[in-house]
């Protein structure tokens, strides 16, 4: 008997059959794939921190091996306050352990989330690969606001604006993430307190994806949730900031007035994962205690990332290509369209087949643009500029003055590989002619 498509179970399956793999996670198995083969692959796909977990963190771990038990579905009790702590201590806000949900990793906390709020999904183009496809699995109904390249691919209020006030009480979730990845931008105070402005007045529950928050490259990130606390959850966790994306960690911040959907994701938490692993959350508590050794690390990384991007984008913008100016995190969202005529007569017409060529000409593995939301001709990319030493790189920034001298002997070393990614980029683009 043939089953029915309407049947809830056979719809849910087809949902997911419509999606692959996650696009970054492809990415870096193509990139292995071709290195096997001795090609010289620039790795600037994975969006993954190439800074070491800091040592007293990892010395957490080590110590804490040993516990084996299951923990508390919402988390360790220390490790929810030391959380509740270190959002005090940075945003002063006003939070408490029991506001604190810990889980194996945010991206794990925002599909619970989606599962269990009923209703549609706001966010901007371009968004992270990951919220849409979650979305498309549970089924909920996805809005994509257009931002525009003049704002830097930002959100502003009036768009946020234009798409509710036709039905202004329909529940919606937005998801709101800086500093951004695809496009390294993040977001002054005034236009933060501007999109909470929107937030509140149709009472959107708004999601702050902050998991790059301590590398803005100043070390000023500012929470919305300072002028929204009502209606934000703030989501954060060990993988960028900490270098420990694989030890699966992400923690979601509520205000006191949304226990009840804390409640809602621990009950499929607990029918599901159960709990994060012990010894990292042991670990975790240490993480989020901070302190100097925690803070120099911080405004080390910082300093890498904001003189490896800077780099970049200078170079890839003297060769005529355009893009936001990288703010945080370790992106940047290269839009070659000036260079449309060009790749047309290359026939390269979308941002996939950039990507595969950049990939087989040049050996540098990017994402292209419609991972992220964009309409398949805008020929834009993402380039994660990660691929380089973080210890080397750690230790060499503490040695780097602020003079052009010092800065120009580190690119050339810590950032000699990514340096190279770019030439052969702005080669490949010389040669579209
Ligand atoms: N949000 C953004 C914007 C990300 O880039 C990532 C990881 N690439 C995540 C969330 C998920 O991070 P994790 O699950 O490791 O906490």
């Amino acid at each position: 008997m043939s089953p029915k498509a309407n049947h809830p179970d056979v719809s849910l399956n087809l949902r997911v059959r419509g999606l692959s793999q996650s696009a970054t996670l492809n990415i870096n198995e193509r990139s292995k794939q071709l290195e096997s083969q001795g090609r010289t692959i620039y790795k600037l796909g994975l969006g993954q921190s190439p800074f070491p977990v800091p040592k007293p963190v990892v010395q957490a771990l080590q110590a804490h091996a040993h516990e084996k038990a299951y923990l508390p579905v919402k988390g360790l009790e220390e490790l929810r306050q030391a959380v509740a702590n270190y959002h005090c201590r940075r945003e002063g806000l006003d939070c408490s352990a029991g506001g604190i949900l810990i889980g194996p990793g945010s991206k794990e906390l925002m599909f619970i989330l989606q599962l269990v709020h009923h209703g549609e999904l706001i966010i901007p183009i371009p968004s992270w690969v990951s919220y849409a496809p979650q979305a498309t699995i549970i089924g909920r109904n996805i809005r994509w606001v257009t931002t525009n390249a003049k704002n830097q691919w930002r959100l502003t209020p009036e768009e946020l604006d234009a798409i509710c006030h036709d039905d202004p009480n329909r529940p919606r979730l937005l998801i709101f993430n800086y500093p951004n990845n695809p496009g390294g931008t993040t977001y002054e105070i005034d236009e933060l307190k501007a999109i909470a402005a929107i937030a509140r007045k149709y009472k959107i529950l708004l999601l702050s994806d902050e998991i790059y928050g301590e590398l803005d490259h100043t070390g000023k990130h500012v929470s919305i949730a300072r002028f929204y606390p009502q209606g934000t959850i703030i989501s954060s966790g060990l993988s960028k900031w900490c270098g420990a994306g694989g030890w699966r960690l992400g923690t979601f911040t509520f205000p006191k007035s949304m226990s009840w959907l804390l409640e809602a994701m621990a009950v499929v938490a607990s029918e599901t994962y159960t709990a994060t692993s012990a010894p990292i959350q042991y670990a975790a508590i240490r993480a989020f205690q901070g302190g100097a050794e925690i803070e120099d690390y911080l405004a080390r990384s910082r300093q890498v990332l904001r003189l490896l991007g800077q780099a970049m984008a200078r170079r890839l913008q003297a060769a005529g290509v355009q893009m936001p100016h990288p703010k945080g995190a370790f992106y940047l969202l290269p839009d070659f369209s000036a260079f449309s005529k060009r790749m047309h007569k290359r026939k390269i017409d979308t941002s996939t087949q950039l990507c595969e060529r950049l990939l087989q000409d040049t050996g540098v593995a990017t994402l292209p643009g419609t991972c992220f939301g964009f309409s398949s001709e805008i020929l834009c990319a993402r380039l994660a500029y990660v691929d380089f030493d973080g210890t080397n790189a750690l230790a060499a920034i503490a040695h780097t003055g602020a003079n052009k001298k010092d800065e120009q002997a580190f690119l050339e070393t810590s950032g000699a590989a990514l340096l190279a990614a770019t030439d052969r980029i702005c080669e490949w683009l010389e040669k579209t002619d």
